[in-house]
């Protein structure tokens, strides 16, 4: 038995789940039978408004929809976004109220936004073109299709291997890693399959994009050569979810080192100028002090 609350955030469309605190604020009315109102929990979703949220926050409904015993009820519940009012989360559940007019049962047909936590916008972003696929891999995934998640996670890293390479080799221009490993890369890249670009990568990445010690493309690599052989759809799922979390990790650390780097020369930039502004006029106020003490 689990909450209301918890159902709404946490449970995927399709699964029916038994509710502890269904009804509320039971009314005993004289000339009728007794009934009860559907619990308004509030309930934490993530908000993706850019500026104003962009994480986790208390989302609240207005719905009030009555239920006497063992009554069965079709219906849309709308969450809306406490902090910002802009985002909403519309469920279309069937409810059914126990005996007690308090536990009770509950089935999600769907939700809107669709269930499960939300793609980083950075791997949306790598993944460009095949945005739909990956979501479709992450609806699977969410419902536990295992197979079918983990098939729609391949053909996109399949077919971006080229993007992935392409934003790994900006990574390593901006961070100079090297000649010889960007020539590396770009060899590798010119490879019909994601596997075969990868094993032609000898030379290491730079460590900052290693997750957990590990290089992402061999970790990607491997996962996808698992899945292949992968015999059960529990197997598969576990797969599926590795290679989502290692390329959302990947996404994280290619934009971030992308961003310190251009926070970087910013910041450096801007304090070349500085000095060189002061070098230029401590040269007119006094020349004893001269230009390399003054661009030390
Ligand atoms: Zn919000």
């Amino acid at each position: 038995m689990i909450s209301f609350r918890e159902f709404l955030e946490c449970i995927p469309p399709g699964v029916t789940s038994a509710i502890g605190d269904l009804g509320c604020d039971t009314k005993y009315p004289g000339n009728g039978s007794p009934f009860a109102s559907l619990a308004n929990p509030e309930i934490t979703l993530h908000c993706d408004t850019e500026k104003i949220c962009g994480g986790n926050r208390l989302f609240k409904t207005g719905s009030s929809v009555s239920l006497s015993r063992k009554e069965s009820k079709l219906i849309f519940v709308t969450y809306i976004c406490k902090n910002c009012s802009k985002v909403r989360k519309t469920f279309a559940l069937r409810v059914t109220l126990d005996e007690n007019l308090e536990s009770g049962s509950a089935f999600k047909y769907g939700e809107v936004p669709q269930f499960g936590p939300p793609t980083p916008a950075r791997v949306i972003s790598l993944i460009g073109p095949q945005r739909d696929l990956f979501l479709k891999g992450r609806r699977a995934e969410n419902q536990g299709m295992g197979i079918a998640a983990f098939a729609y996670y391949r053909r996109v890293i399949e077919d971006q291997k080229s993007r992935i390479f392409d934003e790994i080799i900006k990574v390593c221009t901006r961070l100079s890693a090297g000649q010889s490993i960007i020539d590396e890369l770009v060899r590798a890249k010119e490879e019909t399959q994601f596997s075969k670009a990868v094993d032609a990568v000898k030379l290491a990445i730079p460590q900052l994009l290693f997750i957990n010690g590990h290089n992402p493309l061999t970790l990607l690599h491997s996962a996808l050569s698992e899945g292949l052989h992968a015999q059960t759809d529990e197997e598969c799922l576990e797969i599926a979810t590795s290679i989502r979390v290692v390329m959302a990790e990947l996404a994280e650390r290619m934009g971030q080192a992308l961003k310190d780097e251009a926070e970087l020369s910013t910041a450096v930039s801007r304090l070349i100028n500085k000095k060189a502004v002061a070098a230029k006029s401590t040269e007119v106020t006094s020349k004893a002090i001269g230009p390399s003490a003054a661009g030390e």
